[in-house]
């Protein structure tokens, strides 16, 4: 049951956690309705997660649907666009709006003001914010995940996260094992394959969805769009026959085809994995798919279908985790798996919003700047 929120006090402004684009377009959103806003960002920029990605990125939605509400991304950027790119769009969106930015805070703990109305903010260097509402904008892929592999401490070679991937130089002339097969993995063995490593194994648990980008110059999300109000199952059976005639299949290589239904699984937090160049260094060779790892012992790397191999370095494709157990936990907002329980446009306890915390297949840059005008309706309507 929905249960009325009672007024907000206004003496306070909104203060918006994070200047991604969920941030960005939450802010823009809520100044346009008239409501003084804040934009509190831990790095010294906005946008900052993009510029920490590998260098060769593209987006995987089209220019058109990755623009945030009220700018476009300009035409120069081409269809698929570069990531260092879409960070200058997200520094001149906040131009463009005027949005308050205040870099450099990063908010540790979200409470409530001992017998008063709205938030109090702990932030570093002692800062304590009071606001009237917050909008939490901290990212899905905030805090990278690293499964505990037994012995994988004494690795002797280089072993990172692909957070901190950033092109193919450090590993060239290196055999390296890329761990996880989703889009980052993919994405970041093609390029190492494409740039100079000597060998590239991709560790694959389970059997990735690959879709193509685009079909007949169809991007994947429009399909999405189109089909999102079917039920899952039928979604799932349309999928499949679509991927059957266009998909990439690289079973021959070593790689099935995943089993599970594509828009079930998405829901579920596993989003499809979107070919951009994997498929053929799969096929020509390049990247060589092999089992998952289970623990390492010195220089070899112990496999799941009982095979042993030595790379000379790992990069670990193993996916984040949204990281708000410090920041909300204590707030009763977020379900087993970390992730804020309600949908973005709906409170999660009076005043406070998230958005940003999910992985929908329709994008999740075009779903941000829907939940920022949702979010900003919530929040004015709630100062009535
Ligand atoms: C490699 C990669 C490629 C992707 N490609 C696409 C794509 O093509 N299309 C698409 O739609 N989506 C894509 N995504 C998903 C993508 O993450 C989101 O679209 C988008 O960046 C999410 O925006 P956000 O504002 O929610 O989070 P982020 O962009 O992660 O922004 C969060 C911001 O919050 C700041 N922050 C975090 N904690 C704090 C704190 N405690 N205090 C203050 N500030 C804080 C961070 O520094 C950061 O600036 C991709 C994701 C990855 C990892």
């Amino acid at each position: 049951m929905n249960m009325p929120m009672p007024a907000q006090d206004t003496t306070f402004p909104v203060y918006v956690v994070g200047a991604g684009p969920g941030g960005l377009a939450t802010a823009a959103a809520l100044r346009a309705r008239g409501v003084r806003t804040v934009v509190l960002e831990r790095s010294d920029r906005v946008g900052a997660s993009w510029r920490r990605r590998h260098r060769t990125l593209r987006l995987h939605t089209t220019r058109r649907s990755s623009a945030l509400p009220g700018l476009a991304v300009p035409r120069s950027a081409g269809r698929w666009v570069p990531g260092d790119v879409y960070a200058d769009y997200l520094r001149r969106y906040a131009e463009h709006h005027r949005l308050e930015i205040a870099a450099g805070v990063e908010v540790a703990r979200v409470e409530r003001p001992e017998g008063g109305e709205g938030w109090l903010l702990r932030a570093n260097g002692g800062r304590e914010l009071r606001a009237s509402a917050v909008v939490v904008a901290t990212g899905h892929h905030r805090t990278p995940r690293l499964p505990s592999w037994p012995g994988a401490e004494d690795f002797p070679g280089p072993f990172e996260h692909a957070s901190r991937y950033r092109d193919a130089e450090p590993y060239a002339d290196l055999d390296v094992l890329v761990v996880g097969a989703g889009n980052t993995g993919t994405e970041i063995a093609a390029d190492l394959a494409a740039h100079g490593a000597a060998r590239v194994r991709l560790a694959v648990r389970g059997r990735p969805y690959l879709v193509r980008r685009a079909t007949l110059g169809w991007p994947v999300q429009a399909r999405h769009v189109l089909l999102r109000r079917l039920p899952d199952p039928v979604t799932d059976r349309v999928a499949a026959v679509l991927r059957r005639i266009t998909g990439p299949d690289l079973s021959a290589q070593g790689l099935p085809r995943a089993e599970h239904g594509l828009y079930s699984a998405a829901r579920r937090g596993t989003p499809p994995v979107v070919d951009t160049g994997f498929a053929r260094a799969v096929r020509g060779g390049r990247v060589e798919p092999v089992a998952a790892v289970e623990s390492f012992e010195g220089e070899k790397v112990h496999l799941a279908d009982g095979s042993t191999i030595a790379p000379q370095a790992v990069v670990a494709a193993t996916g984040y985790r949204p990281g708000l157990e410090e920041l909300v936990g204590h707030l009763d907002v977020l379900d087993g798996r970390g992730v804020p329980r309600p949908p973005a446009h709906r409170a999660a306890a009076p005043g406070l919003y998230f958005t940003g915390f999910t992985d929908p297949v329709s994008g999740v840059l075009r779903e941000l700047g829907r939940d920022a005008d949702r979010i900003a309706k919530a929040v004015a309507h709630s100062r009535r």
